[in-house]
């Protein structure tokens, strides 16, 4: 039919310019006629259905591929899924649902916490010591300084109780000291009474067996004493000071170079719960290693404030020992019922008001354990050591 009618137009357009538009439009009109309109409907239907699975599996492959590559990236800052569930304590749940919106954070913190309890076979003590608030600042001493904690200082004041009026001079010092009362003394139990009464702590002084020639005094501590004896005139020297805390050794050189006769010694005192000052009368002394060995509360002595009886010496020795005290957060003076010590101190003591905390030796000691010892038995010493400066820093 179109065929039929094709022809005759053309033949009119070559046969005359008159009958031209007509046959123009009849071409047109045939060719509509021509068209086969459900041939198109099928075609277009189709290109529909594969435009639209084509468009479909574009932004599904698009999609796909932006979430993979989203997850790569997190996976190089997350822990591993075994992490995970390893470690499923409450921050990291809140850093795995923190919005992946701050990558550069998430990327600091998240590889730290976790890998902590790999490293790590207890992850729990970890836990504790980061919750234990009171331990932490009194580890350091610089620390506890910054948080207005002013450095500790014990005097020892040795060789109290035979010279009675030099004693109550000691009592009447304007801080608290440390009182170690040679045992033999005749009015030993009344004086570390008022000692105590006063504020002041109450040692018991040991007197050892020196190097050399020196007299350590009645029924001392010596090396060539059997076990049983060191053990029983130890105890006499302790029953003989009512109130004692410690002990620290009177001369002793000798005897505190001797192990097996330290731990004899110190076994009495341990029995009793007493603290020991090693009073440090030579290099060789193994009686704090001792101490310390058996668990005991021990320290030893920084400085010797009399070993010249001058007041400029003593002061000397005085600034050395807050000089320490400004350095490691605690010092320990010992020094003797002399005039010029107990004048120099008179003085010091007042003036030293509001910078130091004058304590008693036990004291120091605890401060000391709760600056050393870790986590787990700081907790009892910085407690009491905390008690300690809040007591003596009301002065
Ligand atoms: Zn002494």
């Amino acid at each position: 039919m179109a065929v039929k009618g094709g022809r005759p137009a053309n033949r009119k357009r070559k046969s005359g310019s008159r009958s031209r538009r007509p046959a123009r439009r009849k071409a047109w009109l045939s060719l509509l006629a021509a068209f086969d309109w459900r041939r198109l409907a099928i075609v277009a239907v189709a290109l529909l259905v594969v435009g639209g699975g084509l468009y479909g599996t574009y932004h599904w492959v698009a999609g796909h591929a932006e979430r993979a590559l989203r997850d790569a990236a997190t996976a190089r800052t997350e822990p591993l899924p075994s992490l995970r569930q390893a470690a499923p304590g409450p921050a990291t749940r809140q850093m795995e649902e923190q919005p992946p919106a701050e990558p550069p954070t998430q990327a600091r913190t998240v590889p730290e916490q976790p890998a902590a309890p790999l490293a790590e076979p207890k992850p729990r003590p970890d836990v504790t010591t980061a919750a234990l608030p009171p331990v932490a600042p009194s580890d350091n001493p610089e620390t506890r300084q910054s948080q207005a904690r002013k450095p500790v200082i014990a005097i020892i004041i040795d060789d109290v109780g035979l010279d009675i009026p030099a004693a109550r001079r000691v009592i009447r010092l304007p801080a608290p000291v440390t009182l170690a009362f040679l045992p033999y003394g005749k009015e030993t139990a009344k004086l570390a009474g008022d000692a105590r009464a006063a504020g002041h702590a109450v040692f018991v002084h040991l007197q050892m067996e020196p190097e050399g020639k020196a007299d350590p005094g009645p029924k001392a501590l010596l090396s060539s004493l059997s076990d049983e004896e060191l053990r029983a005139r130890t105890a006499w020297a302790l029953g003989r000071v009512p109130g004692a805390v410690g002990a620290n050794n009177h001369m002793g050189s000798r005897l505190t170079a001797n192990a097996h006769a330290m731990r004899i010694v110190l076994g009495e005192l341990d029995r009793r719960q007493m603290a020991f000052v090693d009073s440090k009368t030579s290099a060789a002394s193994v009686a704090e290693a001792s101490a310390l060995s058996m668990g005991m509360p021990t320290t030893a002595r920084d400085v010797f404030l009399d070993n010249q009886q001058s007041a400029s010496a003593i002061m000397a020795q005085l600034d050395e020992t807050w000089r320490i005290a400004q350095r490691r957060g605690s010092a320990l003076a010992i020094g003797h019922p002399h005039p010029a010590t107990l004048a120099a101190l008179e003085t010091w003591l007042k003036t030293m008001r509001g910078q130091a905390i004058f304590v008693s030796a036990t004291d120091l000691i605890d401060v000391r354990r709760c600056q050393h010892a870790k986590a787990g038995d700081a907790a009892m010493a910085c407690a009491e050591a905390e008690r300690v400066a809040a007591a003596s820093g009301q002065r």
